[in-house]
């Protein structure tokens, strides 16, 4: 994926204005690039006509970095794809609340049963888990040394009617005080109708307040036939995407999130009871483009106007009217003259910051995934950032409004430090002059 995705973006790097070909000839790249990742082709179609139709607006066109516009677009387009409907887990008003997990056999749904026991348990729950699957021999014992393990009970019953297990289990809640039960279910290979029957026959029993699908996250373009059939047959109402720990790009969850409507609540990611995380459609976007190449290939289609934008920002940082587009492309200098630490040794009182350890590296990375989540406007006029502004660019790039807080923090810091530096920037750019 990213390979291709390199090869799309040094093309259009090579123009200075994009034109409707180039766009064109991007759009027919990504959508490769999507279906390589295993994403519906359906699914596709329709991502890249409506991002398609973004990119041609004017706007894109004629800013100044339109590759890295194009960039920004077909990430927000994915990210609002993936997460319309609400992510957060829900109970309802009912005691004992029950969840249901469904999937095929083999998705993660005893290992997320579990985790969500965790989770409510470390959100004061007193959770119940309830073994309905009778088929696989080890299957309740799996259960119930996760349970045992975090000092959950589990419900087994006679180990014999997965639908009678499941109202005992129902019972045994009301009786032990448990205010939430989660009912962990058999699943076999492919989709058949017994299993649905059984789900089914379960849902009709103990009424779940929510049914979650787990969906194994390397599960390629069929994952849209199993939810399809999941959907049709006991009407899920979320999904837990699992294995996320392993390198599965995730297009499947832009799939299940097109053809079903349905939100994706988790991501279950590891063997450990607390790696269950709440879905943050911003960062499965970037994860399905691979967002650390594209971070790069950012920055090599923007040197397509860089010698422009570099001379620019030095006419600024000459007079200490930087705004946050100068801020991140100093940052780009930074990183080629060898890191933050080299530059601020090489500054008057550097040695005394550098000594006092002010100089944190990981900054230049926090600071730049802020600084995309901001609009055009704002990146020019730092001013107008305000707390809810600044709430959204948190949202936006999956950091706190304190980390948020703290970018601005640093570029107001900058631009004073360049205030007192200017002579020497104007030496900067008179060694420029030279060369
Ligand atoms: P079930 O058949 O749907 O109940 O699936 P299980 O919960 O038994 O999981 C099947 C296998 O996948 C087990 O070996 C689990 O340890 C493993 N597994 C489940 N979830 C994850 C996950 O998020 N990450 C990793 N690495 N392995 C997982
Ligand atoms: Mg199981």
């Amino acid at each position: 994926l990213s390979d291709r995705l390199q090869g799309i973006f040094s093309g259009l790097r090579s123009k200075g204005r994009l034109t409707e070909d180039d766009i064109n000839a991007a759009m027919r790249e990504i959508r490769m690039a999507l279906l390589e990742a295993d994403v519906n082709f359906k699914v596709v179609k329709e991502f890249v006509a409506s991002t398609k139709a973004r990119c041609l607006e004017a706007e894109i066109l004629d800013s100044l970095t339109p590759a890295q516009n194009v960039v920004k677009v077909v990430l927000d387009e994915l990210t609002a794809l993936l997460g319309q409907s609400d992510s957060k887990l829900v109970l309802t008003s009912r005691i004992p609340n029950v969840i249901m997990l469904v999937g095929l056999q083999g998705s993660g749904k005893t290992t997320a049963s579990a985790k969500l026991a965790y989770l409510l348990k470390s959100k004061g729950h007193s959770p119940l888990l309830v073994a309905c699957d009778v088929y696989r021999p080890a299957a309740a014992d799996q259960l119930q040394t996760l349970g045992d393990e975090m000092g959950v009970k589990v419900y087994r019953g006679d180990g014999q009617d997965p639908v009678r297990i499941a109202e005992e289990g129902v019972r045994f809640a009301i009786d032990n005080l448990r205010d939430v039960v989660i009912v962990d279910t058999a699943g076999r290979l492919h989709v058949d109708d017994a299993m649905m029957d059984e789900a089914a026959a379960i849902k009709a029993a103990v009424k779940p307040d929510q049914i979650l699908m787990v969906v194994d996250a390397m599960t390629g373009q069929d994952v849209v036939n199993v939810a399809q059939a999941f959907a049709e047959k006991v009407e899920f109402d979320g999904v837990i995407m699992s294995k996320m720990d392993g390198d599965a790009r995730g297009g499947g969850a832009l799939s299940l999130k097109q053809v079903t409507g349905k939100p994706i609540k988790f991501i279950s990611a590891g063997e450990k009871p607390d790696s269950l995380e709440e879905f943050h459609p911003d960062r499965m976007a970037k994860r399905i483009l691979g967002m650390g190449d594209v971070v790069s290939l950012i920055e090599h289609a923007s040197k397509v106007q860089a010698e422009e934008i570099e001379a620019e920002t030095t006419a600024r940082m000459a007079k200490a009217q930087i705004n946050l587009n100068d801020f991140l492309e100093i940052k780009k200098q930074v990183k080629k003259m060898g890191g933050i630490s080299k530059l601020v040794s090489a500054l008057p009182g550097g040695d005394k910051a550098m000594a006092s350890g002010q100089v944190d590296e990981g900054a230049l990375d926090r600071m730049e995934t802020v600084i995309f989540s901001m609009t055009k406007y704002e990146r020019e006029h730092p001013e107008v950032l305000n707390g809810s502004r600044r709430a959204r660019i948190a949202a936006g790039s999956g950091t706190t409004v304190q980390e948020v807080n703290q970018v601005m923090k640093q570029f107001h810091e900058t631009r004073k430090m360049l205030k007192k530096a200017m002579p020497a920037a104007e030496a900067m750019q008179n060694g420029r002059g030279k060369k």
